[in-house]
């Protein structure tokens, strides 16, 4: 727990038209579990199996982690994966350390643990599985719809512990979607994603994130948004304004000038620092409150489930050791 440190131990790509272009790095891992530093955040841990992501959104703030492994935050991003190859072995290893007390742990708040690269290397799977084992909950932000294949696993995971999702949606807006989330499956796909997951269910969320200002951000369009997710059982409906941390927005202003130049003027005096003022801020986030009043709001808001059943038995794991674990922080 703690620290990232990663060795590389091959490199790979795949002639398939879905990886094209793209580099695998594999790598393994030292650690898996990462403290999250400070309180400023609704979680203390987080799992992160892959860095870089060929979802490839515009104004992904995680694009300037790649820079510290000597790649960039534009194209390397998007087309060099770190794939941390032993992730499932370092969690089981982790969560049966005697000092894990068994906390909430958020996936998919560095980079998409759905992206295409888990549809070869399916870390995932594993991952929940040892997470069930130990009863540990947890919570998964994503936009892959690749995310159903592990339903039957979040089914199992939600009978003994607190499990939660959550789809990020931020436009349905066909050619918003297509210049600023090129790699990321259909919103719509999204959406029918979110309402397979509650119909099943896994309580599922939509963040209506980032809302890009001048593009996505218009009332039409998020209630749009909103009037579909609440649509899927959407358990809570969270809006967030775009931020433009240093690294990213170097990335996210190139790709303005080139589809919208006639934004970049209002970007410049709007992002002089990485967040927009807490007026324009709320002013969003009153917009999208607004909507969700006049269709009644949330009808499912997603408690967290409470583990069913007794305690579950594991494997060389002290009595004292799998008591039910504390109180979930809402994630999502
Ligand atoms: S899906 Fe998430 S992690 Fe992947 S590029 Fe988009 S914002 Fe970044």
């Amino acid at each position: 727990m703690g620290e990232d440190r990663l060795f590389e131990i091959a490199r790979r790509s795949f002639d398939t038209p879905h990886f094209h272009g793209i580099e695998f790095i594999e790598v393994e891992a030292k650690s898996i579990i990462n403290h999250v530093p400070g309180n400023y955040l609704p979680f203390n841990w987080t799992i992160n199996p892959y860095r870089g992501c060929a979802h490839a959104c515009t104004y992904c703030f995680a694009r300037v982690t790649h820079t510290y492994m000597d790649m960039d935050a534009g194209r390397d991003f998007e087309s060099k994966i770190v794939v941390k190859v032993n992730a499932p072995q370092l969690v089981r290893r982790e969560l049966r350390a005697k000092r894990w007390k068994g906390e909430h742990i958020a996936m998919g708040t560095g980079t998409d643990p759905y992206q295409r690269a888990e549809g070869r290397y399916k870390l995932m799977r594993e991952i929940i599985g040892n997470l069930t084992a130990y009863r540990n909950p947890f919570s998964i932000l994503t936009k892959g719809t690749l995310i159903l294949r592990d339903l039957d696993l979040l089914l199992e995971a939600a009978s003994v512990t607190e499990v939660s999702t959550a789809f990020s949606i931020g436009t349905l807006n066909e050619d918003a979607w297509r210049k600023s989330e090129p790699g990321t499956p259909h919103p719509r796909k999204r959406m029918a994603a979110v309402k397979k997951l509650n119909e099943a269910g896994i309580p599922c969320g939509v963040m209506v994130a980032p809302i890009l200002p001048g593009i996505t951000d218009d009332p039409k369009g998020l209630r749009e948004v909103v009037v579909a997710a609440l649509d899927s059982g959407a358990t809570h409906v969270s809006p967030i304004l775009l931020h433009l941390r240093p690294g990213v927005k170097e990335v996210y202003m190139r790709w303005l000038e080139d589809a919208y130049p006639d934004l970049v003027p209002r970007y410049m005096s709007m992002y002089k620092k990485a967040y927009a003022t807490s007026g324009e801020r709320e002013a969003v986030g009153g917009e999208v409150a607004t909507i969700l009043r006049s269709l009644g709001g949330v009808k499912n808001p997603g408690a967290p489930r409470r583990p069913r059943g007794g305690p579950r038995s594991v494997p060389g794991v002290a009595r004292s050791e799998q008591d039910p674990p504390p109180e979930q922080l809402e994630l999502l």
